[in-house]
């Protein structure tokens, strides 16, 4: 049977369904799978998304977008495909897509984690003939600790800096990651302020229902509270002048790449906290294990390891190259710290953090070397 969904160059297509999924390019109809920027882009004629997923989108792509929300489970058909979104557990909204036409089912993953997460929806496996998924972390080195040992780090290092009069800056993505990390502090410590990029998205998932700490601007907290308060900030704020109105302070950058001693020096913070909300290799291997499918196609990340490894346990597995997660990331491994520094100062509060984990602005392993260098682990991959 021919291939439901293909590459073609404006991004995923659905032949049967004649539409396209996180396309980069302008298209007549887009299915989105979340709102991040390597997914969502501006300029097509058609969106439908996850009913979660429509605010943000609106905020990000501009109100007057096209868009059409459907609830998770819910099942609507297109040139007799019946398509339906199934939470990824990536962030706010971010859906599987699945697709079935004649009898066949696809599902394309976009992004998504298996770990917990209470500011989204948990993963749902689904099962299908045909998996689509990433593998932004799809090397065996890639595991995750508990989610509560990552907070509870956090949450110390936070102490400690308070007890010490020192501001605690966080650097995070400022939608998902953010939001993750609000709802793992603990608020007794003291004042949670937020950086202008993040705090209009904390509104969005209030106003979606997720429970998040009380935050407050900058502009809103007296100078003295800096001291003992932990300032939430997207990554593009890092060494940039904005950093000097909190006096005395450590910061920390919270990513799966931190488990890269590279990733950790190149971002020049104090301290690396390992949260991702990509799956880790465990995780991807149980996710594709749960569809049951009996075809694999992996997406952005380590495409050719995770290719082979899935052949090897009898999958009949292949590579898309698409454009998620790519763009870039060669500019932000040669020149990482300056560069986002002078844009930040430049733009100053500028909400210009729109990328995912796996763009822009993220330190990428640099290959072979790296990886030999990161750790003695690599050899099983
Ligand atoms: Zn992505
Ligand atoms: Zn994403």
């Amino acid at each position: 049977m021919a291939d439901m969904v293909v590459v073609r160059k404006e991004g995923l297509y659905c032949v049967p369904g004649d539409f396209y999924i996180d396309p980069w390019r302008p298209v007549e109809r887009a299915v989105i799978t979340h709102a991040h920027g390597d997914h969502a882009r501006w300029g097509h004629r058609h969106y439908l998304a996850s009913r979660a997923s429509v605010n943000i989108l609106k905020s990000r792509l501009g109100a007057d977008i096209n868009i059409e929300g459907l609830e998770y489970g819910e099942r609507i058909v297109r040139n007799g495909v019946t398509i339906s979104l199934h939470p990824a557990g990536h962030v706010l909204g971010s859906a599987q897509i699945r697709m079935e036409h004649q009898g066949e089912i696809w599902v394309a993953s976009g992004d998504y984690k298996v770990g917990p997460d209470s500011t989204c929806a948990p993963f749902e496996p689904v099962r299908c003939h045909t998996f689509i998924t990433e593998s932004t972390f799809g090397l065996p080195i890639y595991r995750w600790d508990p989610q509560q040992e990552v907070f509870d780090d956090i949450n110390a290092w936070w102490r400690a800096n308070a007890e010490q009069g020192r501001a605690s800056i966080l650097y995070g993505y400022s939608f998902g990651k953010a939001q993750r990390l609000l709802s793992g502090l603990d608020p007794s410590i003291g004042p949670i302020v937020c950086h202008g990029a993040v705090e209009p998205l904390n509104r969005v998932y209030r106003e979606g229902g997720v429970a998040l700490p009380p935050t407050q601007l900058v502009s809103e907290t007296d100078k003295a509270d800096f001291k003992h308060a932990i300032v939430l900030a997207p990554p593009s704020a890092s060494g940039s002048t904005w950093t000097r109105r909190f006096g005395d302070y450590s910061d920390a950058f919270a990513s799966g790449w931190m488990l890269l001693r590279g990733a950790r020096r190149r971002r020049g913070v104090d301290r690396g906290f390992v949260l991702s909300d990509h799956a880790d290799w465990p995780g991807l291997l149980e996710a594709i294990h749960a569809t049951e499918a009996q075809q694999v196609i992996v997406t952005h990340g380590s495409i050719p390891v995770l290719v082979r490894w899935l052949c090897q346990i009898g999958l009949d597995a292949k590579g898309f190259d698409t454009e998620y997660g790519e763009e870039d990331d060669e500019a932000a491994d040669a020149a990482p710290a300056p560069a986002t520094a002078t844009t930040a100062a430049t733009t100053a509060a500028a909400s210009d953090e729109e990328e995912d984990e796996d763009r822009r602005g993220e330190p990428k392993p640099a290959g072979q070397a790296e990886q030999a260098i990161e750790g003695e682990e690599t050899k099983d991959a």
